[in-house]
């Protein structure tokens, strides 16, 4: 296994991190505050917040034969990046320079849009191309923008060292040539005491552009964090690091100061969008610590993500939850007990690249949840070969999760008599025992997410959870 190199810092910044100039400038000066401390950053951008969704609309325009719209929406792009380059970049030569960058990327897209048109058909293909050009303009433009900083900074086409297979719109990373090409690449600029900007979230297929899914942006970051063997991954966000359930939902959650690279992994498998499900991987196989940080209170210390988190006095860590699933009932009628059900099942849900989140058994009857719409049919009308199916759509997964639930008489039934009044479907204790899961209806999940927060969070371990923020808060009042 490669050397550790302590010095080297991945930091990501999310779409809010570099949504306009003055989140820009915040992000500089925080890529700043590392090079101070000795540090080498290697920076990792998602798109400009919002954009990805957008260039989604365009692509899906086009697929419709709008191209009028799909122009417009790329117009309104075009003037929003050329304006936060304006506002961020004054060196005129350096301007020039961006501008053209930038118009050229648009023509590209344009001329990719029109094509699309022409045909009337998104491929999976041209749609990750598309949807490729939020990162490689945020990219471009970071990079500029902290030159202007005068932060010696060179930019990188993620495409030239994501390497990875050709699933598109979730293609998998190929660690070795990536580990080759970081080297051959990136850690060059490093040594010669650059900072390396890269985007998120895409890469390549032997030329072919890319995309590692939705959220990719932090894979990415710990795909190079792990290749180079970092001493941290910095994912920069919007909120104070993992919090004890969604704020959005419970405005009163509260900041996780550690967590175990499992309990994170749960959480962000079953739906805390905060991190990428798949982040956490290439940090555990070489015990790289992950933090969690906002880059709007950049002095916040955020959340720890390691390998050995203190013992924590309350059950659970955190609460997640996962909406738009379908629950799949599968009875067995015509091979009731019959050897290799549950094979021929699963087979058919591989078959179909259909990840499922949880299942429960009887004895002659199997349910399922996934959460992917598209493959459903298809899924069901190949079930409906072995046995009677009934689907139900707009559930959600709740999931708790906490080291410490173990060994916790009583836990279920206080689970469950906090949100009594809530129906509750498919209960599943994870084999990992970090994990409780259950299944709602969709409009029942901020209540019931309420309910537990208020049940477990009242009392907090102060080592773990950053209660300072609720007394601060509860003095404002
Ligand atoms: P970025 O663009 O920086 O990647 P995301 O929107 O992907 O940011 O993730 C941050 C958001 O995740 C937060 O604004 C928050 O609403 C949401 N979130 C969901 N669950 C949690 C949680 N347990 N802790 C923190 N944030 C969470
Ligand atoms: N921009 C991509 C997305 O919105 C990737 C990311 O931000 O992580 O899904
Ligand atoms: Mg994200």
């Amino acid at each position: 296994m490669s050397q550790p190199r302590q010095n080297i810092v991945v930091m990501k910044f999310g779409g809010t991190s570099v949504e306009d100039a003055t989140a820009i400038l915040r992000t500089a000066s925080i890529v700043a505050s590392r090079l101070r401390k000795n540090l080498n950053p290697i920076v990792v951008v998602s798109a400009m917040s919002r954009v990805t969704d957008t260039l989604l609309a365009a692509a899906a325009a086009a697929g419709r034969n709008d191209r009028e719209e799909a122009l417009k929406i790329s117009d309104a792009l075009r003037t929003r990046h050329l304006n936060t380059a304006a506002e961020l970049v004054k060196d005129p030569d350096r301007l020039t320079s961006l501008q053209l960058n930038i118009h050229h990327d648009f023509d590209t897209l344009d001329d990719l849009l029109r094509g699309i048109s022409a045909v009337g058909e998104l491929t999976p293909r041209t749609s990750d191309n598309v949807v490729s050009f939020g990162e490689r303009l945020s990219s471009v433009l970071v990079t500029a923008a902290f030159a202007q900083q005068s932060i010696s900074s060179t930019h990188v086409d993620a495409r030239t060292v994501i390497l990875t297979d050709n699933h598109y719109g979730k293609a998998a990373p190929d660690e070795t040539t990536i580990e080759v090409a970081l080297t051959e690449q990136v850690l060059p600029l490093v040594d010669r005491g650059r900072v390396p900007v890269m985007g998120g979230f895409i890469g390549s297929c032997n030329g072919i552009t890319t995309t590692l899914g939705r959220g990719g942006s932090d894979y990415t970051a710990a795909i190079v964090g792990g290749a180079l063997h970092a001493g941290a991954i910095e994912i920069w966000t919007d909120v104070n690091g993992i919090m004890t359930t969604d704020p959005r939902i419970v405005p009163e959650a509260l900041r996780v100061k550690t967590i175990s690279f499992e309990e994170a992994a749960e959480l962000a498998y079953f739906g805390a969008k905060v991190l990428h499900p798949a982040t956490i991987l290439p940090a555990v196989q070489k015990n790289i610590p992950v933090f969690v940080l906002n880059s709007r209170n950049a002095d916040n210390e955020g959340t720890m993500i390691t390998a050995t988190p203190p013992p924590c006095a309350s059950p659970f860590k955190s609460i997640a939850a996962k909406k738009k699933l379908t629950i799949i009932d599968i009875v067995a009628s015509r091979m009731l007990l019959a050897h290799g059900f549950l094979a021929a099942v699963f087979a058919i849900f591989d078959k179909h690249g259909c990840a499922i989140d949880m299942v429960s058994t009887s004895e002659i009857s199997v349910s399922v949840t996934v959460d992917s719409k598209e493959a459903l049919p298809a899924i069901c009308a190949d079930l409906g070969q072995i046995a009677d199916v009934k689907y139900e759509g707009n559930k959600a997964l709740i999931c708790l999760v906490g080291e410490d639930i173990r060994g916790q008489s009583g836990i279920s039934g206080q689970v469950f008599s906090s949100i009594a009044h809530v129906n509750v479907r498919m209960i599943s204790q994870g084999a990992s025992e970090i994990n409780m899961s259950f299944m709602v209806n969709e409009e029942d999940v901020d209540e019931a997410l309420r309910s537990l927060h208020k049940k477990f969070f009242a009392n907090p371990d102060p080592t773990i959870f950053d209660i300072e923020a609720r007394v601060a808060a509860m003095d404002n009042v």
